[in-house]
């Protein structure tokens, strides 16, 4: 459908909160809006003008034949965060496409007339601006129509970042290594991951070599930087698909090529339970991870097999107690609500198994499936968004009564019923690395196919993004040029990064 923008220049906050809000009509901002508009079918018209005090927005919004005007007049000096004007009349146009919205379909979305997938970004904002926790919960509630419990999520999430930002060096940073494979596909995969037939297949060890000597000069860049690193995470696909020499020796690469602060963090991503082996433990414990993850998804055998995991509930448990036995690795763990052929009932039993075990950190995600796909086709049926929410908020409660605290969120864009992604610690247990990745507290240096370098140097908030080829052959091919790239990492600090692809968006800016 069409948003036709009358006096507005701010298209892409009149598309992002559409989007957010309904995105099965497919919600398109026309910059060039014709005169007069076509007022056939859906549209929406978003207008805005400046008045001597501030600004007003309007939102015309005509839905299956039903038409609605909202309103909202914003003053400058109303509103701690919004001092400059055009942060006052994005906010103002933002406002009015929700409550048109919600005046014509009678819907209160759960995270109001936010759209950005880091809500904490901006009830931390709020805090800088010198709001207490409780203001802040209190401005996106009524600012910005936030419901109380998604509300409480954001500003538990900020106070976490707000506190872990205050320990850090202005020459931190963080580490991403990506492994591209798997053992087997699950169905619901939408990760660039490849299965390859063993560890030792020719593409796996190519990659390797590859991954290698990015490391080795991306290391070399963060040292003439005096980078520090403080937290790592070999991430995948499955890193725990390589063989435990493979893992030993990517691991002392890491340790050799970087400086790690005393007590970094280190997290290895072992994903499928089925791919544990003693002897990978044993060299990931010793390659000095301080954090493994054992993703169950479901405790449901019927589930697994339904998203073609290839593992059962019974090998997530001896996972854990594998880890648990080697000894001095804190665990994260993964749960999927909205799998097809789960219930509510099997969920939070799923949930209660989780905490029986007892991991460090639980991350409750939301299956998010690729509009299309035929994945997404088979199993429309089970994906109910009210099934999916009372899953959730199960998971939130158990959670709750059982100790863990929500410290990281994200939100999945334009997916019907507006859920996030939460991570869950015992007091004192978070993975930093979610945050520092998440709320971009830090620079992350990734190397590895897909992996998106994120920095930050030049002191006006934007982000320069390097980003590898996504598929491991693409990856492998082009290795030349990527080492080229990292050069430019010798000038991470100060603004001296100019080596990258694309500007992103300020996300400070979007919300
Ligand atoms: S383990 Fe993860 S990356 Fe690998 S196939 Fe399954 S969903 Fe994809």
């Amino acid at each position: 459908m069409k948003i036709y923008l009358d006096g507005n220049p701010f298209a892409y906050d009149v598309e992002q909160t559409a989007l957010a809000l309904f995105p099965g009509r497919g919600p398109r901002a026309a910059a060039d809006a014709p005169r007069p508009f076509d007022r056939t079918g859906d549209y929406g018209i978003s207008r805005l003008t400046y008045t001597k005090r501030g600004v007003t927005a309007a939102f015309t919004l005509c839905l299956d034949g039903q038409t609605v005007t909202e309103i909202c007049r914003e003053n400058l000096g109303d509103s701690a965060e919004e001092r400059e004007p055009e942060a006052l009349a994005r906010h103002a146009v933002r406002r009015s496409v929700y409550k048109a919205y919600a005046a014509l379909t009678g819907e209160k979305p759960a995270w109001g007339a936010l759209s950005g997938v880091r809500p904490a970004k901006l009830a931390r904002r709020l805090m800088q601006a010198g709001m207490t926790p409780e203001e802040a919960e209190k401005r996106l509630r009524r600012g910005y129509y936030v419901r109380d419990d998604k509300a409480r999520l954001a500003v538990s999430a900020a106070v976490c970042a707000e506190t872990l930002s205050r320990e850090l060096d202005p020459r931190d940073a963080a580490l991403y290594v990506g492994i591209p494979f798997c053992p087997t596909r699950c169905a619901y995969c939408s990760f660039i991951s490849k299965t390859a037939p063993s560890a030792d297949a020719e593409a796996v060890v190519a990659y390797l070599d590859a991954l290698r000597r990015e490391l080795a000069a991306m290391g070399a860049g963060a040292a003439a930087a005096g980078a520090r690193i403080r937290a790592v995470y070999i991430g995948g696909g499955t890193p725990t698909f390589l063989s435990a020499p493979q893992l030993s020796a990517l691991m002392a690469e890491i340790r050799g090529d970087f400086a790690l602060a005393p007590g970094c963090e280190f997290t290895v991503e072992a994903g499928r339970p089925d791919s544990l082996t003693e002897d990978k433990l044993r060299a990931v414990a010793e390659g000095g991870a301080t954090r493994v993850s054992v993703n169950p998804q479901s405790f449901s055998n019927r589930v697994l097999a339904a998203i073609g995991r290839s593992h059962s509930a019974e090998s997530v448990y001896d996972a854990f107690r594998a880890v648990r036995a080697t000894g001095g690795m804190e665990i994260n763990m993964d749960l999927i609500a909205g799998l097809p052929g789960d219930t509510a009932a099997g969920f939070a039993q799923s949930v209660s198994r989780t905490l029986e075990l007892g991991p460090e950190n639980v991350t409750v995600h939301t299956l998010a499936l690729k509009k299309g796909s035929s994945f997404a086709e088979r199993h429309q049926a089970q994906l109910s968004p009210q099934l999916i929410a009372d899953m959730l908020s199960t998971a939130h409660r158990m959670l709750s009564e059982a100790g863990y605290a929500p410290y990281y969120l994200y939100r999945q864009k334009y997916s019907g019923g507006s859920f996030e992604n939460v991570g869950w610690a015992k007091e004192e247990k978070i993975c930093r690395y979610n945050v520092y990745m998440m709320e971009e507290l830090l620079p992350v240096l990734a190397a590895g196919a897909g992996a998106v370098t994120k920095l930050s140097g030049d002191g006006t908030g934007r982000i320069e993004r390097l980003t590898n080829p996504k598929y491991p052959a693409d990856y492998c091919a082009a290795i030349g040029e990527i080492l080229k790239k990292k050069t430019g990492l010798a000038g991470l600090f100060d603004g001296r990064t100019k080596s990258g692809e694309t500007i992103e968006r300020n996300e400070n800016d979007e919300i």
